[in-house]
């Protein structure tokens, strides 16, 4: 027994990318839209991430008065990743990034602002824009999601995975899938990817991405990688496997420390004490492969009042002070103690870095792990989110973006810019959509 659904365009994942996608696409009233999706419950890693939007040339820096272009975005996340072979992606998602971040506030009312108060690695103007109250991707990918459920031309099918590729002549013509026991045959124009990288799937980070050892997995166990398996057959090319969007400052509570606290002052040491890297040195994701180099994959973050005060503006602070994972200690021998770090070592690691300011007692502090939260490599797309193969040519009827696709970190980990994660994904899901809708 199987049911035939026939539509214009069948979207794989309801996360960042797909929903972007099917969103901008059914602007058409005329376009009918089926959006698969394996688990709601589950969730997706645009909603468990930190809803920051990396967007240059906004109006949200105007009046922040900082200036800056798509152009300017796009130089510093290739500097940071050195890939030059994606300028072509890098510039058409960067392209795309304020209007989005202004459709989303403006049309679809979600409130966001740019954080001047979230300084990252490679950034060179403030361009992370999030919401005033910085709740994270939660509510933002809620309200999208049920803006989208209410469009009249679209289904969303909850609890319904993907579960391949219908392939005719090499075209792709639509997805088969399972829901509630039933197979699904949907037949579709266009048929768009967005079901995610594979960092829950340990089969194929043991084949891409060994030498990242057992890491803790920060995101959602949905982002197996199903696509991959779909696509190689297909003769897909398989860019960037080795790179993940890493983190060095994931809490032994799994949470999230801000990521801005080097740029506040705060210092890293090991289990000893020694003080092994400038803090500001590396983005979250390079740092995570120094921590991993430490005793026991470890660290502790030491930073005070001063830094606490801005950095608590942040769903990460709350949730890493509400799981237990954040401390405080009044003087330096009493953090020594609790740290059982000899206290002249301690006090020699804190001594601040030329040009960096010295912190003042009491102290706040977080042992500290590396994790993965997502993959950065996955199948070549061009700018327009058609697939690539091996030869170049690209695979009819087939769109893909967000995680399945080619991340823009480049080879390493350490490449990745903060905001690239969905900035790949709706900015991707906003080209194929937009494409989509107006018949191209
Ligand atoms: C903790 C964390 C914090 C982050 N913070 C940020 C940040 O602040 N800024 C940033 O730019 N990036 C951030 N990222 C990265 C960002 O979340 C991802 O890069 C982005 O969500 C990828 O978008 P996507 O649409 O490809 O995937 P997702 O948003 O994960 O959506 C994929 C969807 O596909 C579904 N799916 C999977 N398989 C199937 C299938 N077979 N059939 C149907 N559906 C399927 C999943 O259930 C999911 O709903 C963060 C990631 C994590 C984990």
């Amino acid at each position: 027994m199987h049911e035939n659904i026939e539509v214009d365009v069948v979207v794989g994942g309801a996360g960042a990318c797909g929903v972007m996608a099917a969103l901008r696409a059914s602007e058409d009233p005329d376009i009918v839209v089926a959006v698969l999706e394996k688990s709601m419950t589950e969730g997706c890693n645009a909603g468990v991430s930190s809803g920051s939007l990396a967007a240059g040339g906004t109006r949200f820096q105007e009046a922040a008065g900082i200036d800056d272009s798509a152009e300017r975005h796009a130089d510093d996340i290739l500097a940071a990743s050195g890939d030059e072979r994606h300028r072509e992606l890098v510039d058409a998602l960067c392209g795309v990034a304020a209007d989005y971040v202004h459709w989303v506030a403006d049309d679809l009312g979600y409130p966001m602002d740019v954080g001047t108060d979230m300084a990252r690695k490679g950034m060179s103007v403030p361009r992370l824009h999030a919401d005033p109250a910085r709740a994270g991707g939660g509510p933002l990918m809620g309200h999208l999601r049920r803006l989208l459920a209410d469009r009249p031309n679209v289904a969303v099918l909850d609890e319904a995975p993907v579960t391949g590729l219908r392939v005719e002549d090499g075209t792709v013509v639509g997805v088969r899938a399972r829901q509630g026991g039933h197979d699904l045959v949907v037949s579709a124009d266009v048929t768009v990817l967005a079901t995610d990288g594979f960092a829950g799937n340990r089969a194929l980070m043991q084949e891409f991405c060994a030498e990242l050892g057992d890491p803790f997995h920060g995101g959602v166990s949905t982002a197996t990688g199903d696509a991959i398996g779909w696509l190689r057959p297909l003769g897909a090319e398989l860019r960037n496997m080795g790179a993940c969007l890493r983190h060095g400052q994931v809490t032994l509570h799994g949470t999230r420390v801000n990521p801005a606290l080097p740029w506040l002052g705060a210092v890293l040491v090991n289990r000893d004490g020694e003080r092994f890297v400038d803090e500001q040195a590396n983005g979250y994701s390079g740092l995570a492969g120094v921590v991993q180099g430490q005793p026991g994959e470890r660290a502790v973050m030491i930073w005070d009042d001063e830094a606490q005060q801005t950095a608590q503006h942040s769903e990460m602070m709350r949730e890493s002070e509400s799981a237990g994972a954040l401390r405080r200690a009044p003087d330096i021998t009493s953090l020594a103690a609790a740290l059982r770090i000899d206290r002249s070592v301690l006090e020699a690691s804190l001594q601040p870095l030329p040009g960096r300011r010295a912190l003042v007692a009491p102290f706040h502090y977080a042992w500290l792990t590396h994790g993965v939260l997502t993959t950065q490599g996955g199948v070549a797309i061009d700018p327009h989110g058609r697939v690539l193969r091996t030869d170049g040519t690209s695979i009819e009827g087939l769109r893909a973006g967000g995680g399945v696709a080619v991340g823009l970190a480049g080879t390493q980990s350490g490449g990745y810019s903060s905001g690239n994660g969905l900035l790949s994904a709706f900015g991707m899901g906003w080209i194929i959509g937009n494409e989509i809708s107006s018949g191209r």
